[in-house]
């Protein structure tokens, strides 16, 4: 026999599957807007290299190596002449802080027992972030940064003290430059710095052109 249920119950059925309909396209534009959003900027190749200077103090001759374990492109700096703690850690061009903090732990190294206990990772660093995917890091520094999480820096600014926190054997800078998500080998002052694999340990010698820009 024929009546007219099956049709009302499809006209109810209909706003129903209308909203679902609805909802699923707006989950669909959703993800399309994320991908565009995150994932497209991640796609988006990095800008040219910024015109990087040691991040150590002008005329300064300071000598660059790795070791074995290091890790590829990973650059120790230890000053040529002189005591090495509390040297000025200089920003190595200009751009935004991202991190300023602890990295790992800082073992019993404290300013004032700057050579106590051992601890681990990088200790007191600071990264910064120089636009167009260019990143730099500094490690192992003496006490709390000299700069804060969002701060902007000129190159040559100083952003902390050497130290030896973390799992540092000597006081020293450990320093990365990275484009993207990858370390690449530093160059300074527009020259490669030549410390690239860390299968065998070897230093070189530079010196430091951070110097403050001539004013004309
Ligand atoms: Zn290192």
């Amino acid at each position: 026999m024929t009546t007219g249920r099956p049709d009302t119950a499809r006209t109810h059925r209909r706003p129903r599957n209308r909203t679902v309909r609805v909802l699923l396209a707006l989950v669909a534009v959703a993800a399309v807007l994320g991908v565009a959003l995150v994932v497209v900027p991640m796609l988006r190749p990095a800008g040219p290299r910024p015109l990087f200077q040691m991040p150590v103090s002008c005329g300064e001759t300071w000598q660059l190596g790795t070791y074995p374990g290091h890790d590829d492109y990973d650059v120790d700096l230890f000053p040529t002449e002189g005591e090495a703690w509390g040297r000025p850690v200089l920003a190595s061009y200009a751009g935004t802080v991202t991190v300023a903090g602890i990295n790992g732990s800082l073992g019993g190294r404290t300013p004032d027992n700057p050579d106590g206990p051992r601890g681990r990772g990088g200790g007191y660093w600071v990264k910064i972030d120089h636009g167009g995917k260019w990143e730099t890091q500094y490690l192992h520094m003496l006490e709390p940064p000299l700069v804060e999480v969002g701060q902007k820096v000129a190159q040559g600014e100083q952003i902390g003290r050497l130290g030896s926190t973390g799992n540092s054997g000597a006081p020293h800078l450990h320093y990365e430059q990275r484009r993207g998500w990858d370390k690449v080998e530093t160059h300074f002052d527009g020259e490669p710095s030549t410390v690239t694999t860390d299968d065998r340990e070897y230093t070189v010698k530079r010196t430091s052109n951070n110097c403050p820009a001539a004013v004309s």
